[in-house]
């Protein structure tokens, strides 16, 4: 007998149990599941506004639904597949956030106060399997992928919390985007929805350590967002101790060019300044010559240390490493430091399990 001829109250049950979410549910999805619940053709309009604009968790809040469309959505789906389990805030406004979802696994996303708007920092994956030597995420290896609604629901809590959309969102928590990339895609073309925020794709930084066939699968997606490759350093040999991945940098450096050719964007190298390992002026001027390939700007970042096998450069060695790519031509940055006192600062974000 086959797997699925089993009786249906049993059917009925572990629907039930295993609802899906509606965030999961693509536009086109979305218009069929509420026809199929016998929505008329403006009710997924309306089921959509409750969703995503007035951000209602339950069917049976939306009052202009009729009953019966409204029973059948609650019996075939849930709303939210995670919840907020904890949240801190920073002595500099960052908010931290901690989602549960259904199996227990929990991850964290931050939203992070800019001079006039917010950034959002969304997980991709709970853990991370690439596990950079100096990143609390990776250190237990992965747990699991996000799904596309589980990425969402940490936006739209996020969203709730602070009361607004952001103007940016950095795939910047836990998880290599590029490794996950389906989920990622459908994530990221849910958010340009206007009831959504409309969150252009420039406004939307993929962050990666650089999965060749990810960047060219991104590249020929249509959509210019901003990317970034975690640099890290300018040598093969070195990089990889500390940024574990097989794909040598002429590879990926080939993919950033071919990025740039489909987009017209300019990647970011990320380089993350950990004293004695990768802040020398020759790593600089190594780097330096890297961007001038892409060509690509530079973003320095500051060590946010939980490992105390490293520690960060000083401030002096900060300036001296900018200073060498500035004077090479290369656009260059200094990233601030963020929520770093709740350890919600890059490289700072964990998950967890089951809780
Ligand atoms: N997995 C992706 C995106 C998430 S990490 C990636 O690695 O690019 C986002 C950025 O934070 C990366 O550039 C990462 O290298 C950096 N990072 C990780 N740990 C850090 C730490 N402890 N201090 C500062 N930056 C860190
Ligand atoms: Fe994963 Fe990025 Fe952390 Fe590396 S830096 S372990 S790729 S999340």
């Amino acid at each position: 007998v086959c797997a699925c001829a089993r009786p249906g109250r049993l059917q009925g049950k572990a629907a039930m149990e295993e609802r899906r979410s509606f965030y999961d549910l693509d536009e086109e999805e979305r218009c069929a599941v509420v026809r199929e619940c016998g929505g008329a053709s403006y009710t997924e309009k309306q089921v959509h506004g409750w969703v995503f604009r007035r951000m209602t968790y339950a069917f049976e809040r939306m009052t202009d639904i009729p009953g019966w469309v409204r029973e059948e959505l609650s019996r075939r789906f849930r709303i939210v597949p995670g919840e907020l389990d904890a949240a801190a805030v920073s002595r500099d406004g960052t908010l931290k956030a901690l989602v549960r979802f259904r199996d227990g696994v929990r991850v964290e996303c931050v939203a992070i106060p800019l001079r006039a708007y917010w950034s959002f920092c969304v997980s991709t994956m709970a853990g991370c399997p690439v596990g950079c030597r100096f990143c609390a995420s990776g250190k237990d290896g992965l747990i699991r992928r996000l799904s596309a609604g589980e990425m969402l629901a940490q936006y739209l809590l996020l969203a709730r919390r602070v009361e607004t959309y952001p103007r940016t969102v950095v795939l910047m928590g836990s998880g290599e985007p590029l490794l996950n990339f389906d989920e990622v895609w459908k994530f990221l073309s849910l958010l340009n929805h206007p009831d959504m925020g409309g969150l252009g794709a420039r406004r939307i930084t993929v962050s990666t350590v650089g999965i060749p066939r990810g960047i060219e699968r991104l590249a020929r997606g249509g959509k210019q967002f901003e990317l970034a490759l975690s640099l890290h350093h300018p040598r093969d040999a070195e990089r990889r101790r500390i940024v574990p991945v097989k794909h040598p940098l002429g590879e990926i450096l080939e993919k950033l060019v071919f990025y740039r050719h489909m987009t017209g964007r300019i990647p970011t190298f990320e380089y993350c300044l950990l004293r004695g390992v990768n802040d020398s002026p020759a790593c600089a001027r190594e780097a330096a010559d890297l961007a001038h390939r892409v060509p690509a700007k530079v973003n320095l970042i500051p060590y946010n240390d939980w490992n105390p096998r490293y520690t960060s450069s000083s401030p002096e060695v900060v300036d001296r490493f900018r200073k060498i790519l500035a004077s090479r031509g290369v656009p260059v940055t200094v990233r601030r430091r963020r929520g770093d006192d709740i350890r919600a600062a890059c490289g700072q974000l964990t998950a967890e399990r089951r809780g």
